[in-house]
């Protein structure tokens, strides 16, 4: 083979090779906060979220409840696309501070103890902070009677708009 020719081949085998590294997808960080329940494997729910998250699964689905609880940890900036749960949801927050909304009201700061309740069918999204990692217990009925509707990812202006922090419900 012709040097020149060899060489243009050797360039773009790296340009390829480069290429797969990059669609290799996310890479593992360690997250610097206490994610409590252990910060698992890199979401593979990751293509309904913008940036990587990670996911430890808590409730395994042969024990026959009806619920489902898995801790996600976010890095900073990641949140999932808008989305709802046909039965609602609730997040348990473990470590770090996140952002929250619901459709059509204002972010919110979310902390270590708060509880945020998704009511069914309400769309809204969570993720870390701008600057923090966040981790929090996702508690749901089981996937079969829980059906998420995955919409929208949050914008940039929309993660981060002015919030207020989070204030928990006092149950009735
Ligand atoms: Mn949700």
């Amino acid at each position: 083979m012709h040097k020149a020719r060899l060489l243009g081949s050797l360039a773009l085998a790296a340009v390829i090779a480069s290429g797969a590294a990059f669609a290799a997808g996310p890479q593992y960080k360690t997250a610097p906060i206490d994610t409590v329940y252990g910060q698992g494997v890199i979401n593979p729910y990751g293509k309904f979220f913008t940036g990587t998250s990670y996911l430890q699964p808590l409730v395994g689905t042969d024990l026959g409840v009806v619920f489902n609880a898995s801790n996600v940890t976010f890095e900073p900036c990641t949140r999932t696309y808008w989305h709802s749960h046909s039965n609602g949801q609730v997040l348990f927050v473990v470590a770090g501070e996140g952002r929250h909304q619901i459709r059509g009201q204002q972010v919110e700061i979310i902390k270590t103890g708060d509880v945020v309740i998704v009511p069914p069918g309400v769309e809204h999204w969570h993720g870390g902070g701008p600057d923090t990692w966040m981790s929090h217990v996702a508690f749901a009925p089981v996937p079969e009677n829980n059906t998420p509707t995955w919409l929208d990812p949050v914008t940039d202006e929309e993660y981060n708009a002015p919030a207020k922090p989070h204030q928990n419900q006092q149950p009735k």
